[in-house]
């Protein structure tokens, strides 16, 4: 099955290198698969495979212009020891739920799934394409996509990546993460300005005709690792193969066995995924999509209405503080007919209104999907309740999704086998997990002091993104205005 990549916005369409190679299409929209294939095998044979093993399977189903053994260089160069455990996304079982756990890489995130192998995709697909410039990576963060990114670029050859952070606006861990950074091809900026100040900056020197003729000639040219890049869509495709996978191996379902899959949702991204992976063929009942207070998407699920004109609160789930969720534009484009003029109509009322209203025949294809939303109070005692009945330790994101679920079961009395995204270790949120689970022990503890308490009380180790930056030297120190960011990009170049 050949597979193209077809713009949400309009009838352009590109080979899957392409697609990656670009990230957002040129008019605005975003790629996707022109067709969906269906699982590569018999759910029992899958079960047999290792991590790598199906994810070239998977991911070569999708990515149809890629031959085996590009698939294959890259999915090794990703999925190896940066990883804590050889099983990569272990499946573990916990007072009546599966927690998948996909953050076992470099940054201890779910964001590593995909941005450990992104590097590899790029390159291949610049290479495929007669594409020989240096490709220099570009992102503004607010603390764990640029870490996460740089984790993953890292000395990876012919590429260059620069991470701008407002400097005042991340963490302190964060912060020390970014700084310690290694690698030759890697640069981290601080900026006297906010996240959104990074953000509009980036975006204007990508967009910079002049910037990217001086970049040019210099050897090189931009791309972006950002969630909407296909390249990241689809190695999240293959956890949830795994995560059934695991679950037949385990003996705990028969292939063929429904499942309910609950994911912590931001942009969106993580629970595409697993919508994908339902298409393909998984025995997937429900598709729960959990939101913290922050609930665009639950109430989107219950009502038609995409809503983004309320107030933005700050929770203890950071990387799940969303208002607009960029990937559900992929779910909007199919459920309107893969129609590329209402997707765009839609999505310009979302820019000049800050809302959209979705036809009772489009909702009527979302029945796969339940949208539900847990409060600060919930999340801390349902991650609370969890410690106490199973020693087992979850952070906040997930903390989110535990709750929802839980809920959820009660009150439908659904009973089927729910698998849980684990999104981030407990140790990258400890001070709110400690919040969630000892708060009469916090005081006075600094964030060591904290981490230190949360290895006492969980008995996990502490994982090597933590111990590593008690001790790792500072490798960048730059500070710049919002206006010196394009020299600086250029200082960095040698442009
Ligand atoms: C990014 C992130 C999410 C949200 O994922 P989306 O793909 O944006 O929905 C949830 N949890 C953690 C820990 C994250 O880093």
């Amino acid at each position: 099955m050949d597979i193209k990549y077809r713009s949400t916005r309009s009838n352009l369409e590109v080979t899957a290198s392409e697609a990656i190679l670009q990230g957002l299409s040129e008019d605005g929209g975003l790629f996707v698969p022109t067709a969906v294939p269906p699982l590569p095998g018999d759910l029992r044979d899958l079960a047999g495979l290792t991590y790598q093993e199906l994810a070239l399977k998977v991911m070569g189903a999708f990515l149809t212009d890629f031959t085996e053994e590009e698939l294959r260089a890259c999915v090794e160069g990703a999925y190896d020891s940066k990883f804590d455990v050889p099983e990569i996304a272990p499946v573990v079982k916990k007072d009546g739920a599966y927690y998948l756990e996909l953050f076992h890489g470099s940054t201890i995130a779910f964001k590593d799934m995909a941005l450990s192998i992104l590097p590899y995709l790029m390159t291949t697909a610049a290479r495929k394409n007669g594409e020989h410039k240096k490709i220099v990576i570009l992102t503004a963060t607010s603390g764990d996509t640029g870490k996460a990114a740089m984790a993953g670029f890292a000395d990876v050859p012919g590429t260059e990546i620069i991470v701008f952070y407002p400097k005042d606006g991340v963490s302190h861990i964060q912060e020390k993460q970014m700084v310690t950074q290694r690698g030759e091809n890697t640069h981290v900026v601080a900026i006297r300005g906010n996240f959104d100040d990074a953000q509009s900056a980036v975006k204007k020197i990508f967009n910079d005709p002049v910037m990217r003729e001086r970049i040019g000639a210099a050897g090189c040219r931009f791309s972006s690792a950002n969630s909407i890049n296909v390249g990241r869509l689809v190695p999240q495709i293959v956890y949830y193969v795994w995560a059934y996978c695991r679950l037949v191996a385990q003996g705990e379902i028969e292939a063929g066995d429904k499942i309910n899959i609950t994911v912590p949702t931001g942009n969106f991204g993580n629970i595409l995924a697993a919508y994908y992976a339902k298409e393909m063929g998984l025995p997937v009942n429900k598709l729960i999509c959990a939101s913290n207070i922050n609930k665009v998407l639950a109430d989107f699920f219950e009502t038609g209405d995409y809503d983004r004109r309320r107030d933005f609160v700050l929770t203890s789930s950071p990387s799940m503080d969303i208002l607009i969720s960029s990937n559900l534009e992929r779910l909007i484009y199919r459920i309107c007919g893969n129609d590329p003029v209402r997707c765009s109509a839609f999505m310009k009322s979302l820019s000049e209104e800050g809302a959209y209203h979705i036809t009772d025949e489009m909702r009527a294809q979302l029945s796969d999907f339940r949208g539900g939303f847990a409060e600060e109070a919930e999340n801390f005692a349902g991650i609370r309740e969890l410690y106490e009945r199973s020693g087992y330790v979850i952070d906040t994101h997930t903390g989110i999704a535990n709750a929802v679920w839980r809920r959820y079961a009660r009150e439908s009395g659904d009973t089927m086998p729910t698998v849980i995204a684990s999104t981030a270790s407990p140790y990258k949120f400890a001070a709110s997990v400690i919040g969630a689970i000892a708060p009469d022990r916090a005081e006075g503890k600094d964030d060591f002091g904290l981490i230190d308490l949360l290895r006492e009380i969980s008995g996990v180790p502490e994982p090597p993104a933590i111990t590593d930056i008690r001790t790792a030297p500072v490798r960048h120190n730059t500070v710049v205005d919002v206006q010196d960011m394009p020299e600086e990009v250029c200082r960095i170049l040698g442009a």
